[in-house]
């Protein structure tokens, strides 16, 4: 049985509880909380409940439920004697006049559950799982509760007063949706947890007031966002912030699906990397793009594999916005050496191993990779190479030619941190040979020196996930 959520109004909605025990009081208590009218009808009532009643006002039958009679005019039926089968009787007849009827212990037998609440008022928070574990349920509602402020009610109150002229002063979905997000997360909300509600108020009129500025006189913004390596947990909060409030995404084949989940449904994607044919949006393309994005004043996310800055041309990118006098901010992101090392166990650093690390681009140019080798080839230091794939056998030949010791350990990392992340663990010499035979695919960087030797040790982490 599954159980759809609707909140009820309250407004003449009529409850008519049968039954006069504990759980008749717990519900007739949240009921009459929530300000539904509750009427009694039981053989035998508790004082509680027969108090708590009667200072609500309703009315208190003293009899055992004969017919379906004593339902009409209620909305609510709850039936929550002692006796299972007078609870199904009840919720048969409650049921053949279209009403919605509760039993206790027996929540199939009716069509409505009470779920387990958070109450915020105007806010409430209802959790449901079918009538499984009424346990379950209590413990969600206290983790949540440490969530939701009590203020958070005060809080919604004050922004309900200002939904309609906020839908009058920013006409799109959008923008009204980053000014409540600035409110309701921001110097508003924090005024209002801290009970300064005048405060509060001034603050929201305050940035209504600018936002209508800043719509008159529409100007975009670029988010150069490092999107890490893979998994989508590696995402900063600002990254995930500021995708939020983006109207356009530009990314390419580096920016994981996983990532790409997070972008809201709304906003527009353009996907500016190789295709198929291998044609990729050429660099001065997406320069210009980002530029003329917000040039027509939308929020631009663009998202770059691990992080901007770190083989990633971001700098070019900004240089072209600065150029243009686009206001934009850089986002930093996991770059794919430090993701593949911590889901690999490999460190980059390590005391007895190596004082520095080096990222190195292995981009073929003609053929070749041109690389101050002699610099590379020093004891102590871990080499990280990024696009080296395809010229990974030549660089190998070349750090051996250049004194390094021949069985130096290489550590390949396949797609590091997602689902489909490989390791390959190796030596300078025979790694190309495990590569072509293991047909490894992009993206991937290897990582030469002395620390691979720790991945054997550190890799159950990797292989725990
Ligand atoms: N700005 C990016 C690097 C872009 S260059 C960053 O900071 O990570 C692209 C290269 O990064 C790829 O050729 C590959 O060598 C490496 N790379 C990116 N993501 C990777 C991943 N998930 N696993 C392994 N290597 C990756």
């Amino acid at each position: 049985m599954s159980y759809f959520p609707l909140f009820h109004n309250t407004h003449n909605f009529k409850a008519l509880v049968i039954g006069g025990g504990t759980v008749a009081l717990r519900r007739t208590k949240s009921l009459l909380d929530a300000g539904v009218t509750c009427d009694l009808l039981a053989t035998v009532v508790g004082s509680e409940l027969q108090q708590l009643v009667a200072s609500a006002n309703g009315n208190i039958t003293i009899d055992a439920y004969a017919n379906d009679d004593v339902m009409l005019g209620y909305g609510l039926i709850l039936a929550l004697t002692d006796d299972r089968m007078v609870n199904q009787t009840i919720a048969k007849d409650a049921k053949a006049m279209g009403l919605l009827v509760n039993v206790a212990d027996a929540p199939d037998d009716g069509n409505v559950i009470f779920g387990a609440t958070i109450d915020r008022a105007p806010l409430t928070i209802a959790i449901n799982n079918g009538g499984a574990s009424p346990v379950l349920s209590s413990i969600l509602r206290q983790q949540l509760e440490q969530f939701v402020p009590k203020a958070y009610g005060e809080l919604a109150t004050l922004v309900g007063q200002y939904r309609q002229q906020v839908k009058a002063t920013l006409p799109t979905v959008k923008d009204r949706s980053n000014f409540w997000h600035d409110v309701l997360q921001g110097a508003v909300a924090e005024a209002v947890f801290s009970g300064k509600q005048d405060e509060a108020e001034a603050l929201l009129k305050k940035s209504l007031q600018d936002a209508d500025k800043s719509v008159t006189s529409a100007h975009g913004e670029v988010y150069l966002i490092g999107a890490g390596p893979g998994d989508p947990d590696l995402l900063t909060l600002r990254a995930f912030r500021l995708l939020q409030r983006a109207d356009v995404v530009l990314y390419d084949a580096l920016v994981s699906d996983g990532v790409m989940e997070l972008v809201p449904q709304d906003c527009e994607r353009v996907y500016v990397g190789k295709r198929r044919s291998n044609h990729s949006v050429p660099q001065t393309g997406i320069n210009q793009l980002l530029v003329d994005y917000a040039k027509q004043g939308k929020r631009v996310a663009r998202l770059k594999g691990g992080d901007p800055f770190i083989f990633g041309r971001g700098g070019e990118e900004i240089e072209t916005l600065a150029e243009q006098h686009v206001p934009f901010q850089v986002v930093p992101g996991i770059t794919a050496a430090s993701g593949c090392s911590a889901y690999s166990g490999i460190p980059l650093t390590h005391r007895d191993y190596a004082q520095s690390v080096r990222f190195v681009t292995g981009q073929l140019r003609d053929g070749s990779v041109n690389l101050p080798w002699p610099e590379l080839v020093v004891e102590g230091q871990t080499l990280v190479f990024y696009m080296g794939l395809k010229g990974l056998p030549y660089i190998c030949e070349q750090l051996i030619q250049h004194g390094m010791d021949a069985s130096m350990p290489v550590a390949l990392i396949e797609k590091g941190t997602t689902q489909d992340q490989r390791v390959l663990v190796s030596n300078l010499t025979e790694l190309p040979a495990m590569i072509e035979a293991e047909q490894v695919m992009s993206p991937s960087l290897f990582v030469v020196g002395r620390v691979v030797n720790l991945h054997d040790k550190l890799a159950w982490f990797a292989s725990e996930r």
